[in-house]
């Protein structure tokens, strides 16, 4: 796990995310996505890289995908607001193409430094890109819908929101993982107001 340099915040990040240069994607990104939400988020939503409308934007998941994300949010009784939602790689990548390493391992610290900030209760991993660059996994299908521990921190898996674009019938699947993550969420708040009186 990452360590938070103490002089570290969302704004600084946000700011050098905007002006990287580090790869190739920012010779054709409009605007970079670094992301957004609380700092005191518990939930944070990692996805794969911005599409068309976020890269107009400058704003994670505020397109078609985005849609499914907030519907599923609002289902599972989590309010967007309260959440951080960001991406393995910050900036589109051409036609969507799924990120290449290279970009994903030179925007890896923005995103280290965005969990050491937060330190949120949970990761929810959406879909298999973030998968492998977070935990290095491959099938989703398999681990969908459990929680993951590693090195002291608490990982999600679900579906990537787009997949139920093409394929509908991830719908449900991706409204029960939500509801079960709020649930965790739950359980994970009793955990700590508890730990208050012990
Ligand atoms: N897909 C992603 O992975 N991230 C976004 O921000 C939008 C679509």
């Amino acid at each position: 796990m990452a360590t938070q340099k103490h002089d570290d915040s969302l704004e600084k990040i946000a700011a050098e995310v905007r002006g990287c240069p580090l790869c190739k994607l920012a010779r054709t990104r409009k605007n970079a996505v670094p992301g957004e939400g609380q700092l005191a988020a518990k939930i944070m939503f990692v996805g794969e890289a911005p599409g068309r409308s976020e890269d107009e934007k400058g704003r994670p998941f505020v397109g078609a995908a985005g849609k499914i994300l907030d519907d599923l949010l609002q289902k599972a009784g989590i309010e967007r607001s309260q959440v951080f939602i960001t991406n393995v790689v910050k900036c589109r990548p051409p036609n969507n193409r799924v990120p290449e390493e290279d970009e994903s391992a030179a925007c890896r610290p923005f995103l280290d430094r965005q969990i050491a900030l937060i330190r949120p209760k949970v990761i929810c991993i959406l879909g298999k890109t973030a998968y492998a660059s977070l935990l290095g996994g491959s099938s989703i299908t398999t681990n969908r819908g459990k929680i993951v521990e590693r090195a002291g921190q608490k990982y999600f898996l679900t579906y990537h929101p787009a997949a139920a674009i093409y394929n509908r019938s991830l719908l449900s699947a991706l409204e029960a993982d939500l509801k079960a993550l709020a649930r965790e969420i739950k359980k994970e708040e009793g955990k700590s107001s508890m730990e208050d009186y012990l």
